[in-house]
């Protein structure tokens, strides 16, 4: 008889975007003149860049000649893109991150949610609370966790992001062996200060722990004293992986390509004591799971990093970033507590005392769909996640609707 994997059974059923979705086919059921407005979804709406797009072509081509033809091509990714993103994305800011140390991908979601399979299954985790939800569900789905009680997972140690803190949790006064960071935040838009992610590097040499930062929203970022890398910082290669995408930097949702950040310098220990290479780990489960990304996508990925493509990604992440700064000052000018929407395309807004009511108010009343922010963890109860990823006319009559219906 085949049986399941048990752990499968303890995931509370995410019911966030699958309950959103019914609401709003029932709403638009029962009003079909009214026109909603989408701005809970966490995906780009611009297309794909000219460069990127003729990057795309070009790799295309080299696909239909036979002199230009390529088979299976290395798991880790191409050496150009590679040593790109080494020199561009690391080394042009003082990192020092070489070609070998990077992993290219097919996203960031399944190397956050993969990483985990490199450890130990009693490892003492650290997850913030608001967090994406992809790094509680795959260390569940692995075992590493007991039951759900009242939204939280026994075994794991939540580190509450409230208004106090800024949404950007402190180090604990006591050992973890792996912690989840993500900043931009995804859902609060907010950013660490250099000292903040200072404090939780040495924290982890400290306790030779592992920090996971999640960068995914880096090109997002407008304040030049806010580091966009981990590894910008003292001490970080001994004890960071780094998580990067194409997918909200360039408009890679759809043609998928991330990259993961692995410096040689990581270590992390068996039982009996001896280091290991996390890197050697990773490559290992790589090459054996993985296939690599397919050659066009990695040309068009690359290209993002000429002048032009640089210039372009500039203009996509300021077009949402301007989207972002609508939605806070309006939110802000309705007296409401706000946080992110500077260096994030997430404005997390305090507007009320239970989240799914607040959704169900903005819905009803503005016709406007947002993130009910308890959705994304206990602390998220009261919040919303408005999504700066839309069009500006539709941002804009979504705030002339909220004004009224909030006011
Ligand atoms: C969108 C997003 C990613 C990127 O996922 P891809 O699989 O690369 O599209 C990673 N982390 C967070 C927090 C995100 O919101």
């Amino acid at each position: 008889m085949i049986k399941i994997n048990e752990n499968y059974q303890k995931l509370q059923a995410s019911y966030l975007f699958t309950t959103i979705s019914r609401k709003v086919e029932a709403y638009a059921k029962a009003h079909p003149d009214k026109k909603i407005i989408r701005l809970g979804i966490g995906d780009v709406t611009l297309p794909l860049s000219r460069t990127v797009v003729e990057a795309f072509h070009r790799g295309v081509d080299e696909m239909a000649r036979a002199e230009t033809f390529k088979g299976y091509g290395p798991e880790q990714g191409y050496a150009f893109l590679r040593e790109a993103i080494a020199a561009h994305d690391f080394q042009a800011r003082g990192a020092q991150i070489g070609a070998h140390e990077i992993f290219v991908s097919d996203g960031s979601k399944c190397d956050t949610g993969n990483f985990q399979e490199l450890f130990a299954q009693d490892l003492r985790i650290g997850i913030p609370d608001p967090v994406y939800p992809v790094y509680v569900d795959t260390n569940v789905m692995a075992g590493r966790t007991g039951s759900a009680v009242d939204g939280r997972y026994e075994g794991l140690t939540y580190l509450e992001g409230n208004h106090a803190n800024g949404f950007v949790p402190s180090p604990p006064d006591f050992p973890l062996d792996l912690v989840y960071l993500c900043f931009p935040n995804n859902p609060t838009g907010a950013v660490a200060t250099r000292a903040q992610l200072q404090a939780w590097v040495d924290w982890a040499l400290k306790h030779k722990a592992l920090i996971l930062f999640d960068a995914a929203y880096s090109a997002f970022v407008r304040d030049p004293a806010i580091p966009l890398s981990i590894f910008e910082l003292e001490g970080a290669r001994k004890c960071a992986v780094e998580f990067r995408s194409f997918s909200k930097t360039a408009g890679f949702t759809g043609t998928r390509c991330a990259y993961t950040v692995i410096p040689d310098s990581v270590l992390a220990w068996d039982e009996a004591g001896n280091s290991h290479k996390l890197l050697d780990l990773w490559n290992r489960r790589h090459s054996t799971k993985f296939n690599g990304v397919s050659y066009p996508v990695q040309v068009a990925a690359a290209s993002i990093y000429t002048a032009e493509g640089k210039k372009e990604v500039q203009e996509l992440t300021d077009y949402y970033m301007a989207n972002a700064k609508l939605i806070r000052d309006k939110m802000s000018s309705l007296g409401l507590e706000v946080t992110g929407g500077q260096n994030g395309p997430y404005v997390w807004v305090k507007a009320g005392k239970d989240s799914w009511e607040t959704f169900d108010t903005i819905l009803e009343k503005a016709q406007v769909v947002v993130t009910p922010g308890s959705g994304f963890g206990t602390c998220g109860q009261g919040y919303i996640r408005i999504s700066a990823f839309n069009h500006r006319e539709k941002v804009l009559e979504a705030l002339a609707r909220l004004e009224t219906a909030l006011r």
